[in-house]
């Protein structure tokens, strides 16, 4: 998802005090020199305009929350309503999820969400589909021990991808649904996102798993 004729992003970005524009520098150190606590730090990957990181945040005081968004047109939205709230809990990574081991140190993250990752159709792009084998080594090492990862989507081709990457991995499903909205255990308190609620009003289930480490 790319907004286009979005003046300005980058500069708007570059002011936000909610944005953290080195991240390498703090690879290890989130807990200390950031959040300035030992809650545990939930990490979304692709978070979009953000409806659901923001929701997240504001109903869970006692977890830190970081979103990583790759362009800058896309997280101007998600910073514009973090302005207004100023959710102390809730900071900002502009940039490519393929360099979060450099923008964390191990075991730092005790969750990582997924939420209607792009599906990357073409084979040769499968490396970067964000539940790919390589992903998932990336995130076995940020990850806690007894850390997991929740993924939904409503690309049937993808789950089935993502189910089959696990194979080559250190995780194991410790819950997962075909169809999330008619599961009552998985579907309480689902926050939905804004892809989530475009696609499942065409009447797409959404699948959805969650990973621990094995
Ligand atoms: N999660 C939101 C939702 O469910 O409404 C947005 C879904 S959108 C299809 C996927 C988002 O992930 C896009 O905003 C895209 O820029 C971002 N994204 C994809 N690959 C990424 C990566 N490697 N690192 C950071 N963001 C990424």
């Amino acid at each position: 998802m790319r907004l286009r004729n979005v003046p300005h992003a980058r500069e708007f970005i570059a002011e936000s005090p909610f944005v953290v524009h080195e991240p390498e520098t703090l690879a290890g150190k989130w807990a200390s020199d950031v959040f300035q606590n030992d809650h545990p730090i939930h990490l979304e990957i692709g978070t979009g305009k953000g409806r659901f990181i923001m929701a997240l945040a504001a109903q869970n005081p006692d977890i830190n929350y970081i979103g990583i968004e790759k362009y800058s047109s896309v997280l101007l939205r998600l910073i514009q309503k973090q302005e207004e709230q100023q959710l102390e809990n809730l900071r900002l990574i502009r940039g490519d999820a393929q360099m979060l081991k450099s923008f964390f140190g191990p075991a730092e993250i005790a969750r990582i969400y997924l939420n209607f990752s792009d599906p990357w159709p073409k084979d040769r792009h499968a490396m970067r589909r964000l539940p790919s084998r390589e992903f998932l080594s990336r995130y076995d090492y940020v990850l806690t021990k007894d850390g997991t990862i929740e993924f939904k989507t409503d690309q049937q081709p993808l789950f089935d991808f993502a189910l089959e990457e696990l194979k080559e991995s250190a995780f194991q499903i410790r819950a997962m649904t075909r169809d999330l909205h008619a599961d009552e255990v998985l579907g309480e308190g689902n926050i939905m996102t804004e892809y989530e609620e475009r696609f499942s009003a065409l009447g797409n289930p959404i699948y959805k798993y969650i990973l621990e480490k094995r």
